[in-house]
């Protein structure tokens, strides 16, 4: 049996599902401290100072656990501000996607993850390194990187998910598929891409199996990779994806690797856990079982695997 936990960093995104966070947030401590748990909460202001947060809350030593309370982004601030010698972290999904939520069956229901958490089951997980900035679920090099790129904040906290939808539809029009070149395990892939996933977990924004054979603990990284060069296929492909269908084509190629560099001659945008970070070049590589988190595997699979 899992040691209870007692002392949390719980660090919310307020902008994250603002509905919930006001209703939930007192009522959230309130489980926690009911569950003989003392929290510091902070909620963040944007601009990365979760990250800032949560290697203070690390270093102090007052915690075990640091909670991210929010979506991908705050998951992935938290994460960075841990790394590389992190203490536990646990989440509370109130995000869009949720994809390292989903992937690590913790329950979308906010009391029924503070539950897990206080009940302090953990999962060791690999974490992804890319060009020096770490990594929970994914890396997307090409017409991912450019919807995000695209995707308007404003839209996004009023429309959700579908955001990503109607940035994506704008971005097919306007996207220039440039040439990716991947080195595999020092290796150079002999094909070029034009669309690369680089992934942590089995689901690809929080629902589609774009990777499905991946696993977040074992040392490796799945790597989709998408050569082909018409739009229309590739509008095939997307529509495949998100009815939730196997994605096997003459287009695509599934390999698995513990270091890549990607590279462009033109500008190719990448981003990674779903923020838009820079273009090309990026260097990626896995550290193995690198971080614990907290409050795992307490989920119905159909519960977090479910679209929402
Ligand atoms: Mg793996």
């Amino acid at each position: 049996m899992a040691d209870r936990v007692k002392q949390i960093k719980l660090i919310v995104n307020p902008n994250s599902q603002r509905m919930k966070v006001t209703l939930f947030l007192q009522s959230i401590v309130t489980r926690f401290e009911k569950g003989g748990c003392k929290v510091d909460v902070y909620k963040t202001g944007g601009g990365g100072d979760a990250t800032d947060v949560a290697r203070e809350a690390a270093k102090s030593g007052d915690y075990e656990v640091v909670v991210a309370g929010g979506g991908d982004g705050t998951v992935n601030e938290v994460l960075n501000g841990l790394m590389p010698n992190p203490i536990k972290m646990g989440i509370l999904p109130l995000g869009t996607s949720n994809g390292l939520a989903r992937e690590l069956n913790i329950s979308l229901n906010p009391f029924k993850a503070v539950d897990a958490i206080l009940n302090g089951h953990s999962t060791k997980i690999d974490v992804g390194i890319a060009n020096g900035r770490y990594f929970g679920i994914m890396v997307g090099c090409g017409f991912d990187a450019y919807a995000i790129e695209k995707t308007n904040l404003r839209l996004k906290r009023f429309a959700g998910k579908y955001s990503y939808v109607f940035a994506a539809i704008k971005s097919l029009y306007r996207y220039k598929s440039n040439r990716i070149r991947l080195i595999v395990d020092g290796q150079p892939l002999d094909e070029d891409a034009v669309f690369v996933v680089v992934s942590n977990a089995r689901l690809y924004g929080g629902r589609y199996r774009l990777t499905p054979n991946a696993s977040v603990d074992d040392g490796m990284l799945d790597v989709f990779v998408y050569k082909g060069r018409s739009i229309y296929r590739f509008l095939y492909l997307a529509i495949k994806m998100l009815m939730k269908r196997q994605l096997d084509s003459s287009d695509t190629v599934c390999l698995r690797a513990k270091n890549l560099l990607l590279y462009a001659k033109d500008r190719v945008p990448y981003q990674a856990d779903g923020d838009a970070l820079g273009e090309l070049p990026v260097q990626i590589h896995i550290l193995p079982l690198a971080l614990e988190i907290v409050g795992t595997g307490a989920a119905e699979d159909a519960e977090s695997i479910k679209s929402n």
